[in-house]
């Protein structure tokens, strides 16, 4: 790191540093492997108005998972048309707030009613979208009940029959984090497969497919393979053409962490040291108040004895999720083995335990990998009205 970069980091931290032209190439990673697609970037992934404005800027739309996202991408100039708005349990606030300020997806039948209802007392016919619970699922074992979407086995023309919504799309997302290939084609096959049995429902005139996330991220190069893309664009491009000759549906990707979590630092400050029989301790600002996912992976270690594989979405916990390091200390010096914890007043505000690093002085700069996605907008960063970390896209 130059000397520059590390006295901008000494002024700010704890910050998050967001590398543009790193978004930027993830943007077009995905853009030259699927050019059929429209890609929408979920916002609850790093809501930091620069990055969704750089992400806007190579073409991508926006999922917007609550009433206050679609105003964030609507600031960031993308268009009402490339935004959807999917979560469960809108409220009828959100819906009049944002009505005719983008593509609405339906989480319930009742929310479905509730639409028709909005829209007819405005004398209004409007088009939704439906997020399904479907019958597939990401690694073939049985569907299950869910919180999200409507039971596919529940869509019929008489249960989709309000007066005034037309449904126009269908949304699903299972999982994330997916790193093979031949998992995520398969569920691409399968959502395409169900739009094509929803468009077949008479009322219904299906003119988007929304297969929603699982596009994985490397986290730790040392046990991980990057998705392969080749791979993804041949299915891709064979839906697209079954697509041209029976819905002509646009056909929409989401994506969040793949665009963002690589190219996110957290740094952080080592605010004292020391040792406490035989263990040290780096006592750094902002631990789990600034960037959560690190001390949640330590809790899920210490409670069940290992790092979850994959914790709950979006927080993964496996091991190398991200790792640590002093860039003001030269790596071939001496080490020593330390534990990292933040200045909380709670013992589960701990980054990282026996690891190890060069020998540290408190004032170090403490930098943390991969914290671009669900970083500071899934940290507590209220909780002992601590200031919260900065935020920088450079
Ligand atoms: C969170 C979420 C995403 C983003 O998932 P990533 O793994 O970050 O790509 C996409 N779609 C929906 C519906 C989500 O809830």
């Amino acid at each position: 790191m130059n000397q520059t970069m590390l006295d901008f980091i000494k002024q700010n931290a704890p910050c998050y540093i967001y590398d543009k032209s790193m978004i930027t190439e993830r943007c077009r990673v995905l853009r030259n492997a699927m050019p059929e697609a429209l890609f929408l970037y979920s916002v609850k992934t790093n809501p930091f108005l620069p990055v969704i404005k750089t992400v806007a800027a190579e073409g991508f739309g926006a999922d917007a998972a609550s009433s206050g996202e679609v105003f964030k991408a609507l600031e960031a100039g993308i268009p009402s048309e490339n935004i959807y708005y999917s979560s469960p349990g809108k409220t009828l606030e959100d819906i009049d707030k944002i009505f005719g300020k983008c593509v609405i997806i339906a989480d319930s039948l009742s929310e479905l009613e509730t639409l028709s209802d909005y829209a007819a007392a405005k004398g209004e016919t409007c088009s939704a979208g439906i997020r399904i619970n479907p019958l597939f699922t990401m690694d073939g074992e049985a569907p299950s009940p869910g919180k999200f979407g409507i039971d596919e086995e529940l869509l019929t023309p008489e249960s989709l029959d309000f007066p005034n919504i037309k449904v126009t799309g269908i949304h699903v997302h299972l999982k994330s984090q997916i790193l093979d290939a031949a998992t995520l084609c398969r569920y691409y096959e399968n959502c395409f497969d169900l739009g094509q049995r929803i468009n077949a429902i008479p009322g219904v005139c299906i003119e988007f497919i929304n297969f929603g996330s699982g596009i994985g991220t490397v986290y730790d190069k040392a046990c991980e393979e990057p998705l392969d893309f080749n791979r993804i664009a041949l299915t891709v491009k064979k839906l697209a053409k079954q697509n041209e000759t029976t819905l002509r549906g646009k056909l929409i990707f989401e994506t969040g962490r793949f665009l963002v979590c690589n190219a996110g630092t957290y740094y952080t400050k080592i605010a004292d040291k020391k040792v406490s029989r035989g263990r040290t301790y780096l006592i750094v600002e902002n631990g789990l108040n600034g960037f959560l996912r690190p001390a949640m992976a330590q809790v899920l270690k210490r409670n069940t004895g290992s790092y979850l594989e994959f914790g709950q979405e979006p927080l993964y916990t496996s091991p190398g999720q991200c790792s640590f390091s002093l860039p003001e200390r030269p790596e071939d010096g001496e080490n020593e083995i330390v534990d990292i914890a933040g200045n909380l007043c709670t013992s589960l505000d701990v980054m990282a335990e026996g690891i190890t690093l060069p020998i540290a002085k408190t004032g170090d700069i403490v930098e943390v990998t991969n914290a671009g996605s669900y970083g500071l907008t899934l940290s507590p960063a209220m909780f002992s009205s601590h200031r919260p970390p900065k935020e920088f896209l450079l």
